[in-house]
């Protein structure tokens, strides 16, 4: 369905609340919802009415192709949509969290997202060896893992992610301390000024930097690309995932399914079960099925 005239279509480029900024070819309008609804993520493409010279509000929001949902208290709120590549930042120090990794990688794979590692602070050399290692068991998976230094190789880093980035709606992931915001910072010289305006653009009523937001990227052969950054690390919700999805999820999983006796068999501890021997041998990683049985009892816990 093509726009009616009154129509305008943009981007949301930042969300806070129920506070929501469209970019219209440049131009940014304060948008809302009708009524009542939270259905919009930064990334949405929307038709808007303007209602004011610079206010509209959104009244349809073109289908997506991806959604990512974050966590909150065993409900799943709307992160982001159309976003292809998801980055997870990691570093030398201080220490990941596996499980954050993981559960990262897992929305990524349920929401056909294709995620990638950085591996930032490679200039921390005594503890490399080590971090490597870890950032080995997910190329391992299929993942790819980058390395960088925001801080002792700004110009390499540049150098390394900007291909990746080009083209795609990105976005990226980390606990607190890996360095994300220097990434950041590298990627886009002019975000805080961005952020600025943007805070005096949603008018929220307080000036506040805790928004999701989304930077245009320089066109590159004519494709233009994204980079969206949410504060903070944002864990996924991951309950709206059925259990099949769930099993799907985890790639080291695929070669086996099929291969358990029982058809309905939730590889947690039945017989003859082909992931639970793939376990035992170690050809699945012990970490990432614990993982997987936590994500089921969780996801479990919201039916009732
Ligand atoms: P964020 O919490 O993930 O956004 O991390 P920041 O970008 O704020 O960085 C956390 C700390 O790590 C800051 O003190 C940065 O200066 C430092 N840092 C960032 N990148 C690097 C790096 O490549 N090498 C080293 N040694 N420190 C870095
Ligand atoms: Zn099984």
């Amino acid at each position: 369905m093509s726009a009616s005239p009154t129509e305008l279509t943009g981007t949301i480029i930042a969300a806070h609340g129920r506070h929501y900024l469209a970019d219209i070819d440049g131009e940014k309008l304060q948008c809302v919802t009708r009524g009542k609804k939270t259905n919009v993520a930064v990334g949405d493409v929307v038709h808007v009415v303007r209602t004011s010279e610079n206010q509209a509000v959104i009244e349809r929001i073109a289908e997506r192709t991806t959604l990512l949902y974050r966590s909150d208290q065993y409900k799943s709120k709307l992160l982001a949509a159309n976003i292809s590549r998801l980055f997870v930042v990691i570093a030398t120090e201080p220490g990941f969290a596996d499980d954050l990794v993981s559960r990262s990688l897992v929305a990524c794979e349920a929401a056909g997202i294709e995620a990638h590692l950085i591996l930032n602070k490679t200039d921390v050399t005594d503890l490399l060896p080590r971090a490597r290692e870890r950032a080995a068991q997910y190329s391992r998976l299929g993942y790819p893992v980058h390395e960088v230094s925001a801080q002792a190789h700004p110009e390499e880093t540049v150098e390394i992610l900007k291909p990746l980035l080009a083209g795609q709606s990105s976005i990226f992931i980390g606990q607190s301390g890996m360095g994300k915001s220097s990434l950041i910072n590298l990627l886009i010289p002019d975000a805080d000024i961005a952020v600025r305006e943007i805070s005096a653009a949603l008018d929220t009523g307080k000036h506040t930097t805790t928004f999701t937001r989304l930077y245009w990227l320089p066109e590159v052969d004519g494709k233009a690309g994204a980079i969206i950054d949410s504060p903070g690390f944002q864990e996924f919700g991951l309950y709206h995932l059925s259990e099949g999805m769930l099993e799907r999820a985890f790639v080291e999983f695929k070669p086996y399914l099929g291969g358990c006796k029982y058809y309905n068999c939730r590889h947690l501890a039945e017989p003859f079960c082909a992931i639970l021997d793939a376990v035992a041998a170690g050809k699945i990683w012990k970490h990432r099925h614990e993982l997987y049985g936590q994500l089921l009892h969780e996801s479990a816990q919201t039916l009732y």
